[in-house]
């Protein structure tokens, strides 16, 4: 599901967990960073300057190393499914 929230790790939009398992512990996980993040862990429309800066540092960052494969503005795809 899409969502407005944010990885505070890279800026990327981060997926709702569908992980039952997790599901009151994480509630939404990116797939670029292969992490689960608590809902007060991650970025929100406010924190929009936030979010712009870290996409920024990413796509710098993926760009310089050659690992740029894919938008910092979608959701990474979810693999293994
Ligand atoms: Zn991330």
């Amino acid at each position: 599901m899409k969502t407005r929230r944010f990885c505070p790790k890279c800026g990327r939009p981060v997926l709702k967990s569908h992980n039952d398992k997790h599901y009151n512990n994480y509630s939404f996980q990116c797939f670029s960073c292969d992490e689960d993040f608590f809902k007060t862990e991650v970025l929100r429309k406010k924190d929009l300057v936030q979010v712009r800066l870290l996409q920024h540092t990413t796509l710098r960052y993926e760009l310089e190393t050659g690992t740029h494969n894919y938008s910092i503005y979608k959701p990474y795809p979810r693999h293994n499914v």
